[in-house]
């Protein structure tokens, strides 16, 4: 692949993150076992996987927090992998990190505009700045509000808004539901997908309930022990039994065959 090729923005639908093989440790501990996927641009990419599997540490070595140990992260080509966060962000992915991480003493307004640290375009800033608020009106309202002062559902939804202050070509959503009341998670993700369907918003979704993220995201990646153990369109995992019995607690069958198949011990088709 040539300089110019390396270096040419994606259209949609061609991959614009990609893992390849990534390996990360901490310590000796490995929480990464030779990860490879790929996010295309203008699409919602979910990682599933339970508690401990290693979503966290993909999304942190993705935004340079944590450097593989082994292996490379891709931004439309380029290499990311092994680059300062700041430096990350700069070349357009955007973390919104799970315990959304406001400062509560600023600002709702001065948190926005920290998400637009790394950019000098007034006029742009002002047309993002106007694109949160009207995706999330609540934050328009609480603007000149401290930021510790809003409800958990309200920072998650600032969270989001910093990270799209960035224009970000990616934002990696690190479980944007935690903690938050069935009817906040359906708002928030209803925003998330118009986000994507109206914005072209490309995001890496990693979230521990299946059911909402499969809904909202084109593709998913199963993560389990720090390996995908499976990958597919997001309609499809929704309906595999696998998803079924293990992330959405429905067994498959009658009863009797459905507890059979619980107890017996897992292989990922
Ligand atoms: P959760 O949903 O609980 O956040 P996760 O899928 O995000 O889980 P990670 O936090 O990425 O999982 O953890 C992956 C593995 O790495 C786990 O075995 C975990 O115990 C280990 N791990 C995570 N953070 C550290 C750390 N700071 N030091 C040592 N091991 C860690």
């Amino acid at each position: 692949m040539n300089v110019a090729t390396r270096h040419r923005a994606a259209e949609v639908g061609e991959t614009v993150l990609e893992l390849r093989n990534v390996e990360t440790f901490y310590g000796p501990i490995q929480a990464l076992r030779g990860v490879s996927l790929e996010v295309p641009k203008g699409r919602i990419v979910t990682i599933l996987g339970a508690n401990g599997a290693g979503k966290t540490t993909l999304m942190k070595t993705v935004s340079g927090v944590m450097d593989p140990e082994k292996g490379e992260v891709l931004l439309e080509g380029e290499r990311i992998s092994g680059m300062d966060p700041d430096a990350v962000v700069k070349r357009g992915v955007a973390h919104v990190p799970e315990g959304r991480e406001v400062f509560p003493f600023l600002t709702v307004e001065e948190n926005l505009r920290m998400g637009a640290f790394t950019r000098s375009d007034t006029a742009g800033i002002a047309d993002d700045l106007a694109l949160v608020y009207d995706y999330f009106p609540i934050l328009a309202e609480r603007k000149g509000q401290p930021a510790g002062t809003l409800s958990g559902g309200q920072q998650q939804m600032l969270a989001i808004g910093r990270g799209l202050m960035t224009r970000p070509k990616v934002m990696l959503l690190d479980e944007p539901s935690l903690g938050l009341s069935p009817i906040l998670v359906k708002e928030i993700f209803a925003i998330i997908r118009r986000l994507n369907r109206e914005q072209g918003v490309t995001m890496m979704l990693v979230e521990q309930n299946a059911n909402v993220a499969l809904r909202v995201a084109h593709k998913g990646y199963v993560l389990e022990l720090g390996r995908i153990v499976m990958a597919g369109d997001a309609e499809k995992l929704l309906a595999s039994a696998d998803i079924q019995e293990f992330y959405l607690g429905h067994q498959a069958g009658d009863q009797q065959r459905g507890q059979k198949r619980w107890k017996r011990r897992k292989t990922w088709r």
